[in-house]
């Protein structure tokens, strides 16, 4: 057993998204910012209704997945083939663009706080043209492991705790990612297997931690080290809430073009095209 330590703080920058939705972006803020197999890492979190009211009206995607994982709000997910998906409090939607998904995710609210995340993780080249599709994960169906001093929301994933392996809400992508929201008590302590395959992130959102003797930053992507198999927390005075987030990296090159993410200029063009003239979602 070996503890990984933080290799490198990311800040998360402010920045607008969608049709003017204030977000912080860390990881994918620039395009060579990224956590292979992870494209982009948002922060949404506001009361107020004019930093989200605009919300993310009709735009394409194709060839990566988002995982929109809503703490507090309320979204309605529509798709150019007639899907619907409400996402509330404490719930995922896990889509995969595959070949092609044009959608809107707006806000079912006119005033509170609306605050959550959605990370992008990258597909292989084999799976960039599968069929789109959609896990909308209701908060009740994410296993929550409770032990002394708190709990860990398992969203994706397999994570041994106290000698006990559990298995997250998704557990059948290639890339094997680790999803985790983990709540921690006032000066509680978690240590928790990371696998030294996975490149991995740590995300503080609230409150203060530290990993090992390092303090983590706050809305940062905190980035651990490639070697150990193990991360080991510990929560300040005012406890804290953090995301793990890790996967087995891809390996191959990355082409980004907005919304579309495909290994070649060529395919990026060829895709283009696709969007141009109504076949991206053919
Ligand atoms: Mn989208």
């Amino acid at each position: 057993m070996t503890l990984r330590s933080l290799k490198q703080i990311i800040p998360a920058l402010e920045t607008s998204d969608g049709a003017g939705v204030r977000i912080k972006r860390s990881i994918g803020q620039q395009q060579n910012i990224r956590l292979d197999p992870f494209l982009m890492l948002d922060e949404f979190g506001s009361a107020e209704a004019a930093d989200y009211i605009a919300g993310f009206p009709w735009h394409p995607h194709r060839g990566f997945e988002t995982v929109t994982y809503m703490i507090e709000g309320h979204m309605l997910h529509e798709d150019h083939l007639g899907n619907r998906g409400d996402l509330r409090n404490g719930g995922v939607q896990w889509m995969t663009a595959g070949r092609g998904i044009i959608h809107s995710e707006m806000p079912q609210q006119e005033e509170g706080v609306m605050r959550g995340f959605q990370l992008w993780l990258n597909l292989p080249a084999a799976e960039k043209m599968t069929e789109a599709g959609y896990r909308d994960i209701q908060p009740e169906e994410i296993p929550e492991i409770v032990f002394a001093g708190g709990k860990v929301k398992l969203i994706a994933g397999t994570v041994e705790i106290d000698g006990q392996l559990h298995e997250g809400s998704v557990a059948d992508r290639s890339t094997q990612p680790i999803y985790a929201d983990i709540h921690l008590e006032s000066a509680a302590s978690v240590t928790l297997p990371v696998p030294e395959s996975h490149n991995a992130m740590l995300y503080l959102y609230e409150g203060t931690a530290s990993l090992a003797d390092r303090a983590l930053q706050r809305s940062a992507a905190n980035i651990l080290g490639a070697n150990g198999d193990q991360i080991a927390l510990t929560a300040g005075e005012s406890g804290a809430r953090l995301l793990l987030i890790a996967g087995k990296p891809i390996g191959e090159p990355v082409v980004q073009y907005g919304p579309f993410v495909m290994n070649t200029r060529e395919e990026i063009e060829q895709t283009l095209r696709d969007y141009r003239d109504g076949r991206l979602t053919a």
